[in-house]
């Protein structure tokens, strides 16, 4: 574009290697993810700012954090986080925060160290926290420029690339050429649109009015002691409650409240929810109808969808922002692996075939977790100090370890995914599950000897010779380290992305077949 000099889009690039539209936490996670392989990326972005005011997700889950530990942010993350995970990691379910308890669960959500199993435990942070960090980031990483204050508004591509409409503040427009497009525009995709996508799915008929309050006094009427989720089941006020910090800043949703009724009878509901006249202040609102969606193609030629602007889920259980840093991971170093020569197509058509099948899962478990919340487990007697309240309170308290089990421990999703029908994956019919996690030392995990492209695990000396060569053979980074005291086969091939490639015992007859077929090339 000949562009006079002064206008607002003089700042952007007129070609980049990968356009990322939206920079929420899926588009920030992308450009981490390419940025530190040295791919050039422009993230469109037109809030020029972090909003406070909603803060959205609070889980990052145990697979978000390892991704974090991998680009080297973990500690980061959690220093800026207002509640480390030392504090709390209980939910209660209780009539009000000075009313009475009914049941808890603890070691929630990654929170507690599960023997071996993870490197890094979970952390409770608003999603704003993670946000700015990953701005942060981005900003710091040579390869990658942090737009703001520009929105994408068109898309069009051929087979040697595509065009992308970026429109500023002013209105005016600038057209910038990249290889590739990755839509993280969220829910009302510009991109997916472009691409003659559509989401499928419902809408739950129920509407939450979230919103976030001060209330500086309110611990001392707390009875529970510390939580992250207090679940109110009070039919003044059936809610879902936590801190966001521990000076009196809270996050709070009104299940079944609109908007106009939540606007109107906020202090209201937080009271009765406290059990006490709490004096909060409403800081922010935030209401929001949970869907079961998920967009009907992932992917058109060069431009690819990520996300939200893929996939909603209802927010029990906190998988939605996980579930799109797991796309943004796959999706990234897949991309790279291309522009880098030694990626076949099938890589790129992996996307899809692997990520659809996770967020099918993710959108039926936390479609489950909404199936109980707290209006659904609203009884006669909670409150009754006879022994009438005393049954009731027994009878809710069975109901909630059945029903909420599996939202609080929920690893088996968070971890436990298997990529099934990959075309990229050597491992069994090809399906493909996490390298298992060791530590190999206090504080070093078995994950930081994972080089940023494929590594083969060796438990003897000299081992794996013929995938070395092969692999050198087609330009792809292996690194080969030798894990003496491991039990498990001979040797593993782990992807970039920690998932087991391929293992054996011997190496395989064909080397160069192996590596053609995990590097997208196979036949
Ligand atoms: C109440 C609630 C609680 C939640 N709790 C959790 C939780 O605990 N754990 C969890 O994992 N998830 C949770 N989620 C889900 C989480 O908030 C979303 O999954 C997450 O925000 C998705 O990130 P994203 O980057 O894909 O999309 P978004 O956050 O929607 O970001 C999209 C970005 O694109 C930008 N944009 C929009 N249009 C354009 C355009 N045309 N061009 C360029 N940019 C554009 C927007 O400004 C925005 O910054 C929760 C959601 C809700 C509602």
């Amino acid at each position: 574009m000949g562009e006079p000099a002064g206008l607002t889009t003089r700042t952007l690039p007129r070609s980049v290697q990968i356009l990322v539209a939206g920079g929420g936490p899926v588009g920030l996670a992308c450009a981490v993810e390419l940025g530190r392989r040295g791919v050039g990326c422009l993230v469109v972005e037109p809030r020029t700012t972090v909003s406070r005011a909603r803060p959205r997700c609070k889980t990052i889950n145990v697979r978000s954090m390892q991704h974090l530990r991998r680009w080297g942010i973990a500690g980061q993350l959690r220093e800026r986080s207002p509640l480390s995970p030392d504090w709390s990691t209980d939910a209660v379910f209780c009539t009000a925060l000075a009313g009475r308890e009914l049941s808890r669960f603890t070691g929630i959500l990654g929170l507690v160290p599960d023997g071996d199993r993870f490197p890094e435990l979970g952390q409770q942070a608003p999603q704003y926290v993670l946000e700015e960090l990953l701005r942060d980031v981005v900003r710091e990483l040579p390869a990658c420029q942090l737009s703001t204050g520009y929105t994408v508004t068109g898309v069009e591509q051929d087979d040697a690339g595509v065009r992308v409409t970026v429109t500023g503040r002013d209105g005016r427009t600038a057209v910038v050429a990249a290889d590739y497009l990755i839509g993280c525009d969220g829910p009302r995709s510009v991109v997916r649109d472009q691409i003659g996508a559509a989401y499928a799915g419902g809408t739950a008929l129920r509407p939450n009015f979230g919103l976030v309050f001060t209330a500086p006094d309110l611990w001392r009427h707390v009875r529970h002691g510390p939580a992250v989720h207090y679940w109110i089941i009070n039919s003044e006020a059936p809610a879902l409650m936590g801190p966001i910090d521990l000076h009196g800043t809270w996050w709070f949703i009104a299940f079944g409240v609109d908007q106009e009724t939540g606007e109107k009878e906020a202090a209201r509901l937080i009271d009765a929810a406290a059990g006490v006249a709490s004096g909060a202040v409403v800081r922010s609102t935030d209401p929001w109808t949970a869907r079961m969606q998920i967009a009907d193609r992932m992917r058109r030629g060069r431009v690819f969808l990520a996300g939200d602007a893929a996939h909603l889920n209802p927010p029990f259980g906190g998988h939605g922002l996980n579930t799109g840093l797991g796309d943004a991971v796959d999706l990234g170093w897949k991309l790279a692996a291309g522009l880098d020569g030694w990626g076949g197509p099938a890589l790129l058509d992996s996307y899809q075939a692997e990520r659809r099948p996770i967020q099918e899962r993710v959108i039926r478990e936390a479609t489950a977790n909404m199936a109980v919340t707290s209006p659904e487990l609203l009884a006669d007697n909670l409150d009754a100090g006879d022994a009438a309240g005393m049954r009731a309170r027994h009878a809710a308290a069975e109901r909630i370890q059945q029903a909420k089990r599996p939202e609080f421990h929920s690893l088996d999703l968070v971890l436990g995914v298997r990529i099934d029908r990959s075309p990229v994956i050597a491992a069994g019919p090809g399906t493909a599950a996490l390298l298992p996690h060791t530590w190999l030392a206090p504080g070093r995990s078995l994950y930081d000897e994972l080089g940023e492209g494929f590594t083969l695990l060796v438990r003897r000396p000299g081992g794996g010779g013929s995938i070395e060569q092969a692999a050198r053979t087609r330009g792809v980074p292996l690194r080969v380290v030798e894990m003496p005291g491991t039990n498990g086969v001979a040797l593993t091939l782990v992807r970039p992305d920690q998932y087991v490639a391929w293992a054996g015992d011997r190496e395989p007859a064909d080397s160069l077949t192996l590596i053609d077929r995990i590097r997208g090339a196979g036949a």
